[in-house]
This record gives C-alpha cells, structure tokens and sequence, in this order.
C-alpha cells in the first residue's frame, strides 16, 4: 500500500486514495522494492497502461522532499538559494504530451510541489522553471535548456524518461540519448527513472543507465489479442468469437457493431479504437463507421452529441472541423496529428466519457494519450514507406502498444486487441508475426551522421568537451557506445562529423582541441540543425551576391505578372508595389517593437537608404529578399519537414519555380538533376503554402489546396518562424542586414501582409480583425487608440466584449463599449 512506502511526503498516500488507488500494482510494489523511493536509478519496462506515470510519480516526490543528499558536482553540498529540496523533471516526446502530463501531477501542488511545464522557444533558458519543483519538457526543450546554461539544470536530483523506447527513433532518439548523458555528466548522483514499453532488451537500457531494473508482463486487465477472418475472431488463448460480415460487408464495421451490442448484462456498451495508416484513411473511416453508431446512441446522448458538434465547428470554420463535427454528432470520430489541438482533446475527452464511441486514429493516439477502449482493432498493419519502397509491416512494439490500449479498468471484464485478414494465409501471417511475437529490441540511431552532427556541435559549444578524447569519451558513455560490436565505427562518423563542422565554420580543430565558433555558438543555442544553419547562411550571402541582377529581375517582371491571370493574384511579392514596403515598414516595426536591434540602420547596404526616405514609387525596387524567397530558404533546410509533391504537383510548382526563380535564394537545380529539383519544388510548395498564409488566404482554402490539415498549416508556420528568427540571427552574425528576414517573420508569425502587421501585433487582433479594422480605416496602433469607437465596433462585427478587450490592450484610456452604438454602413467608410 502506499501508505507503507516511508519515503513518500506526508499527504501523498491519503491523495492517492482519493483518486482511488488503494493498492500499488504489481511493477509499482516492484519498483519500490527496487528502491525507487531511495534514489534508486530505475528501468521500468512495463505494458501499456498499467502505472508506469506512478512509479515516476513516486519517484519524484520522493525525490524533491528527500533534497540533495549527494554532494554537487562542484563539490558543493547545499543547492544555492532555492528551497532546499531537491528538483525533479519528467521528459516527455511529444509536447501534447507535456501539456497532459502538466495537468496530471498539478494535482501534487495541493501538497506543496510546485509544477510547471517548459513550453515555448528553443532558445529561451525558462529561468522561471528555477522554482518549481517538478518540471514538464520534451527532450528538444531539455537539450535546448541545456545549450542555453539554465541553471537550473544543476539542481536536479531526478530525472524522468516517458517512453524511453523511443531513443530507437531515428528522428528523435538521439536527442533524448545525449540529453540524458549530459543530464548525468552535469548532476553525476542523479536519480534516472526511464519508463518503457515492454521490449526485448530492456535489460541493456538498464546497463546504459547504470539502473534496477523492472521487466513485467503484467497488466491492470486481461488482453485478448487475436486475428478476425471470414466470420470470426480467433483469440489467443484459443477461444473464438463469431463476428459476421455480411456479404460485401466491411469487417471494421462488424467488429465495431458486435462491441456497441455486447453481451454484457449491465447494458455498458464497448468502445471501439480503430487504428488506420493515414490520415485520410481516419476520415473515411470514421465517416463509414457513423452508421454503424449511430443506431446505438440514446436521445440523452444525441443531445449531447449535438453539443460537442458545435463545439467542434466553433474551434475553427475548416472543411475537416465540419466533417468531425457531422461524425461526431453519430458518435464516431477521428484523431490524427493533422487536427487543431483544440480538435484532438475534445475527441479524447468524449471517448473517455464514453459519449464517442468508436475512435479511427493514426498511431499517434497509441503513443502516450491515455484513452483505453474496451475493443482495439488494428485495420492497417502496413504503412506506405518512401525508403523501403512500398507497404511496409508496422514494427511489433508499435502494434503492441495499439493493442495495449484495449480494456478499460474497471468497466471492462477484458480488452480485445483484434488484426484483420482477409485470407487464411494472412491469418496465420498476422499471428506468427504480431500476435506471438515478441517486440523487436531498442538500438542507438546516434551513428547516423545528421544526429551526430548536430549533437556535435552542441556538446563541444556547452563545454562538455574540448578535444577529440573528451568527445569520444563523452560518446563513450552513450547506449549506443553500450551496444555496439563495431569498433571504430563511432570514431569515424565523428571524425567526419568533426570535419564537416569545421569546413563550414562552425567549429576549429587546433591539434586535437576543439572549440565552437561564434556563429557554432549561434546555431547551437538556436537549436539548428548545422546543415540547416549553413543553407540559410548560404541562401543569404547568394542574395546578397546577387541582388541588383535579382531586384532587376523581378522589377522588370513586375509589369507582365501584374497583368497575369493566375488564380494566385495576390501574391504581392512581385507586383512592383510602389511603396517598396519590406525595408521601410520593417524599420518602423524595429523602432516600434520592443527589441531594438543596432543593426537595424543597415548602413553599409546601397538598398539601406531606402528604409530612410519614402519609398521611389518607381517600381524598381521591391523588397529583397522577398518573402517567398525566404521562405523557401528555410523550407529547404533539414529542420522543416517539406509537403510532398502529389500527382500534378510537379507541374503546378514547375511552372511557379520558373515563374518567380528570381526571387529563390539560390541557383534551380536543373530538372535534369531529378533528386535535387524534386526537393527544390517540395520546398517551393511549403514556402507557397506559407506565402499563402501571409497573404491572408483563409485557412479553408489552404487546407484544400495543399490537401493538409489546420494542425499542419500551424506546424508549418510555428517552424518557419522559428527558422526565420534564427536565420534573422545568424544574418547579423555575418554581416547581412537582418530587416528583410524580421519581416517575413513576422508575416508567417501573424499570417498577415505587411500593412497590417501593426494592428495584428497587438494582443486580441489576430488576422481577420486586423484586415477588417484596417478596411475600416484604422492602420495603426495610434489609430485605433484614437478611432471612433462606433467605427471600432462595427469592424468587429458588435463584439463588445472583444472591442473593449483590444483597446484595452493598445493603452486607451477608456475602452469601455457602454452606450456606443454600431455605426451604420455609411459613416464607417473612407475615401
Ligand atoms: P502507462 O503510463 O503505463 O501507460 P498510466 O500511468 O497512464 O499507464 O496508467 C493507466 C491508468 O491506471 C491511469 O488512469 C492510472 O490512474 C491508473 N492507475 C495507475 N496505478 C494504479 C493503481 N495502483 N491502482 C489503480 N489505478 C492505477
């Protein structure tokens, strides 16, 4: 019971009876046995779902009450000022799961532990996570942490790793493998808890981390797991199910039909999750499965359901928020990463609620979210891969971790994990491979060269090495060091690594010492990838090498693009807009902006004297760089993960490369050079995407004309404007000006033009009101502080409430709405 763990604060087992756990689980009691209450570094390998959250619970409170028992790294035996006890921070892989992990142990603050979870830019130092006591943050935000010198990091005394598995992801893992071995060089008595998946070498992990180790098959509820062919489900504990399908029928929709009927006596219908291989393909299910639902709702539920499909189409006015809510309001929903935030929890929490009874999700639902469901059905067990050339099988860990989330405790006698076949042969396939089989073990992706290089380059930029034997040694201490027969191997890739870092300038190798350089310092606290940080430095040197060809270029066009009837007239880049806007907009923005930068007069540029007078009017002379331009520059970097090019993309984005080349930073690839045009134009498709944005084209039309989600459009956008201030930093750090790429940031930021980038700047505006606002005549800051307020009113459509917030925002003295009345269509408008 955990009222007989000793360590544990005073308060934390009364608290743990009041959410209802009286009893530790199995892998829980083992774990304290284990001594993860003492101190204890820990692996718990454990299945889906049964408590891994509490033994790193456990182990942090205990943790932060216990203090700091073991002497510093510095030798020092008190922590400096704070409170006196010990810190602890919970490492989570996706920031969804930050946000979810944040709310989940607020519930300990009640007793004193402050909480707090690190979001935000990676190149912040989050100093006010100095006094919390528990802190939330993905493995990015902790190496960016650390690259940055929060002090704070010194502190702690324990250190959670959600979902260690991961470190087998090529994309991932290597940042939470270095980040842990940094977190132990600096804090060497540091408490290591890492939660895992059950996996085949969980033991190696152990050794890695020098940890207990807890290897458990248990689980809070029986799982049948088995395989549905022709009119049945064989499970594997021999026992069979009869589930027809009707001639012409769909499997999924009996198996989801034959959960809702049940047999239980108490009427508690089953939930289905249905895992699909795309996005596209947890629409199209969810649309058939709603039929199959629907007939099982109550009128209490319908209503209810209504509900929550008004909500759904309030978060936003997109074609995908419209088919979610027509699912919903039948009962079935979709869940995949392409989804607003706002979207994805909504579907979490009514499934939870049993109120949504049949989920189609990507796997992303299977990783972290915790949403049981009575019967799990894995449809696709293949997924298309570029690299493996086709269908490719889902690994076993991946399939059992879907399978892991069936049966609710408590509600459910049992869960039921199903895979679909439509033939014999299949059948006996899908149990030899996912069924018995055993999950593959977890191996290092830290060899790979674009890890590598970035981990590089940090390591020695935050001081934890500064020669080649320091670096080896430091990689020594690595899983992937722990696992590898192949001597030498690690050695090499970084002696290649070492040497690209130094051709381009991020570090210098002097007879085996090593140290950053400044711009190696830049891009190591921006967070950059080094490839990416030399193909922006690249990018921008190209333009400023070839401006005066490209600014003719594009002023010389402007006249016959002007006239063209492309469907994409508003892209303003090139119209020769008179007012010559970017330099001496974005000059006033420096000035008005609360971070001024020196730089900003830009002095040594011919172009410079622009951002002083008026503008030509000439027509010559359009911003350069130009938005799309940059754009494109930082789509094009390993850091921002490119839309594909789909059938007739190829030929629509041929044409616009030719069409605008001239405001691209960089030579076109030839087409001849298939690999590199391709990525060129996969690039030139997100930079459009984002140009579209900035232009104010409505969200709906984005989502339909680059076939992505509204999750997509902000994951692009919150990634170029992270890659634009960077670039912004690193054209001051070699001598560019910096104004042009301030303002395409700012545009992607706010997802406006440039006219309206002040009015959008102030909190509560937002796109649609700025250009509203603006049409109304208000352009300014000023403006709106002195503008009739009855004009103000009527921009924003009567929304007192809201007019009376915004002025409040933009310093007015009295932005109270009382008695003001909406002026009428007339006197709102302006010559
Ligand atoms: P995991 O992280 O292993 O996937 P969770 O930690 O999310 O699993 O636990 C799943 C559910 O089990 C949670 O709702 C949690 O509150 C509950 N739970 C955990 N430990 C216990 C326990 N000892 N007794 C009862 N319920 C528990």
């Amino acid at each position: 019971h955990p009222e007989e763990v000793p360590e544990l604060p005073a308060g934390v087992a009364d608290r743990l009876r009041e959410d209802g756990i009286d009893d530790l689980y199995p892998p829980q009691a083992a774990a304290v046995e284990a001594g993860v209450t003492r101190g204890e570094s820990l692996v718990a390998s454990v299945p889906t779902a049964s408590g891994k959250t509490l033994i790193a619970e456990l182990a942090m409170l205990s943790s932060v009450a216990r203090g700091v028992s073991e002497p510093r790294s510095d030798g020092s035996e008190e922590p400096p000022g704070g409170s006196p006890g010990g810190k602890a921070l919970y490492i989570v892989p996706l920031r969804a799961l930050a946000a979810e992990k944040n709310a989940e142990f607020e519930r300990w603050e009640a007793l004193g532990f402050d909480v707090g979870v690190s979001t935000g830019n990676y190149d912040a130092d989050g100093e006010w996570l100095a006094s919390r006591d528990i802190v939330v943050a993905t493995s990015e935000k902790v190496d960016s942490l650390v690259r940055n010198g929060a002090a704070w990091i010194d502190d702690l005394t324990c250190v959670v790793a959600d979902e260690v598995h991961l470190v087998d992801d090529a994309g991932r893992g290597p940042t939470l493998e270095v980040t842990l071995g940094k977190l132990r060089t600096l804090n060497p008595g540091i408490q290591v808890v890492a939660l895992s998946a059950t996996v085949d070498n969980a033991d190696v992990i152990a050794e890695w981390l020098d940890a207990e180790l807890v290897d458990s098959e248990w689980r809070p509820i029986e799982l049948k797991t088995g395989v549905h062919y022709g009119n049945a489900v064989t499970f594997d504990d021999g026992s069979r199910r009869e589930v027809p399908v009707d001639a012409g029928g769909r499997p999924t929709a009996a198996l989801v039909d034959d959960a809702l009927a049940g047999d239980a006596p108490d009427d508690d219908q089953g939930s289905s999750l249905v895992f699909v291989n795309s996005r596209r393909n947890a629409e199209a299910s969810a649309k058939r499965l709603r039929d199959v639902t629907d007939p099982h709702l109550t009128d209490d539920e319908r209503g209810r359901l209504a509900e929550l499909a008004a909500e759904i189409r309030n978060v936003s006015d997109t074609e995908t928020s419209d088919t979610l809510a027509e699912c919903v309001a039948a009962g079935a929903a979709f869940h995949h990463a392409g989804l607003a935030p706002e979207h994805r929890s909504l579907v979490e929490d009514a499934f939870r609620d049993r109120l949504v009874k049949c989920v189609s999700a990507t796997p992303t639902l299977a990783a972290g979210v915790n949403t049981p469901s009575r019967r799990v059905i894995v449809r696709d067990w293949r997924r298309y891969d570029g690299e493996y050339g086709g269908m490719k099988p889902l690994d076993v860990l991946e399939v059992h971790q879907m399978m892991g989330r069936a049966g609710r405790p408590g509600l459910d006698p049992y869960g039921e994990a199903v895979l679909l076949a439509k033939n014999a042969d299949t059948r006996d396939e899908l149990f030899e491979r996912y069924v018995w089989a055993d999950p593959e073990p977890v191996r290092s992706k830290l060899a790979a060269e674009p890890a590598l290089r970035t981990h590089v380059l940090a390591t020695v930029a935050s001081g934890f090495a500064h020669t080649r034997e320091e670096l080896l040694e430091f990689l020594g201490r690595t899983l992937y060091a722990t696992q590898t027969d192949e001597s030498g191997r690690l050695e090499a890739v970084t002696d290649d690594v070492l040497a690209y870092l130094d051709r381009n300038g991020f570090l210098e190798r002097d007879d085996g010492a090593l140290s950053a350089t400044s711009v190696g310092h830049t891009v190591s606290r921006l967070y950059l990838d080094p490839m990416t940080a030399a193909e922006i430095i690249d990018g921008l040197e190209w333009a400023e090498t070839n401006r005066s060809e490209a600014v003719r270029a594009l002023g010389g066009d402007a006249g016959s693009e002007g006239d063209g009837a492309a469907a994409d007239a508003s892209t303003g880049a090139t119209n020769g807009d008179p007012e010559a806007a970017g330099f001496r907009r974005a000059s006033e923005l420096s000035t008005a902006g609360d971070d001024p930068d020196p730089d900003d007069a830009a002095g040594s540029e011919p172009d410079g004297d622009s951002t002083d007078g008026p503008a030509t009017g000439s027509g010559d002379d359009p911003t350069y760089p130009t938005a799309l331009g940059l754009f494109h520059l930082v789509s094009r970097t390993p850091d921002m993960y490119e839309l594909y090019l789909k059938s007739g993309d190829r030929e629509r984005f041929t044409e616009l490369c030719y069409e605008r080349e001239s405001e691209l930073l960089g030579r076109t690839p030839s087409e001849y050079e298939d690999v590199r045009f391709e990525e060129w134009l996969s690039a030139l498709k997100t930079a459009k995407l984002l140009e579209d944005w900035a232009d104010e084209v409505d969200e709906d039309r984005i989502t339909e004309r680059y076939g992505v989600g509204p999750g997509d459009i902000r994951g692009k956008v919150d990634t170029a404007e992270w890659l634009l201030g960077a670039a912004e930093q690193l054209a001051g750090e070699v001598g560019l000006s910096p104004i042009p790429v301030r303002e395409a940031k700012k545009r992607v930021e706010y997802g406006v033009r440039e006219e309206l980038l002040e009015l959008a700047g102030v909190r509560g505006v937002g796109r649609k009101r700025a250009r509203r606002l603006f049409e109304a005549g208000i352009e300014t800051r000023a403006d709106l502080r002195d503008a009739d307020k009855s004009v103000v009113l009527r921009a924003l459509r009567g929304r007192r409430k809201t007019a009376e917030r915004i002025l409040e925002n933009v310093g007015r003295q009295d932005p109270s709405m009382d008695g003001i009345a909406k002026a009428d269509s007339g006197s709102s408008s302006t010559a």
